[in-house]
């Protein structure tokens, strides 16, 4: 259950104080970019969903506003406050896609500023790309088709393009039903591939 913060709107007045709808507004105060897959939390302050996923990963469940707690089900269930951009992102149109390895099988779609990250590298036949999600640096392997966080290398997960097959939703968050595939009527997502176990890290 939200407390009051859940009436608040983000299209005019949001977490950040500010009421003038300018493009800092719309940004992420842990990264200070542009919001992908905002969440909010109980306080009402919203962030990616990314960033608040790294913040826990470091042991933080405070707010890094008001020092306010983070629920750890932020995680599994989080309140999206963006649904267009979840589901627009999951849309099926011309543009490639970029998928990772689920720890518990299945495929993730990579949210939409890591996706264009690698999809530039990709195009140019840059043989990797490095982008920064949860606080840490992660590579991406095109030779290999694999992703693996810096300084880590022996704890890698796949990677795939194009075929939506197995997709769960984006960057942790499931989305379930047509919105996902497009073309099931509401059916729930295909279960993994019975060969996709579990990797560690
Ligand atoms: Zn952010
Ligand atoms: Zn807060």
């Amino acid at each position: 259950m939200e407390g009051n913060a859940g009436a608040e709107s983000n299209s005019n007045v949001d977490a950040t104080g500010s009421s003038q709808g300018s493009d800092e507004a719309r940004d992420c105060a842990v990264c200070l970019l542009p919001y992908v897959l905002p969440v909010k939390l109980p306080c009402g302050h919203v962030f990616c969903f990314m960033c608040i996923k790294g913040s826990i990963l470091n042991n933080n469940y405070n707010c890094p506003i008001c020092r306010g707690g983070i629920p750890f089900s932020i995680l599994s269930n989080p309140v999206v406050e963006d649904l267009n951009q979840l589901t627009d992102s999951l849309k099926q149109d011309n543009r490639r896609k970029w998928y990772y390895e689920g720890r518990q099988g299945g495929w993730w779609q990579y949210d939409e500023r890591t996706m264009n990250e690698l999809e530039t590298a990709f195009s140019n036949n840059f043989p990797t790309c490095r982008f920064v999600a949860a606080g840490h640096v992660y590579v991406v392997d095109f030779t290999h088709m694999m992703q693996y966080r810096l300084g880590s290398e022996n704890i890698f997960r796949r990677i795939k393009n194009g075929d939506s097959d197995g997709v769960k939703g984006v960057a942790g968050i499931f989305v379930t039903g047509n919105v996902l595939l497009g073309r099931n009527n509401g059916l729930p997502p295909p279960p993994p591939p019975p060969g996709a176990g579990p990797i560690a890290g």
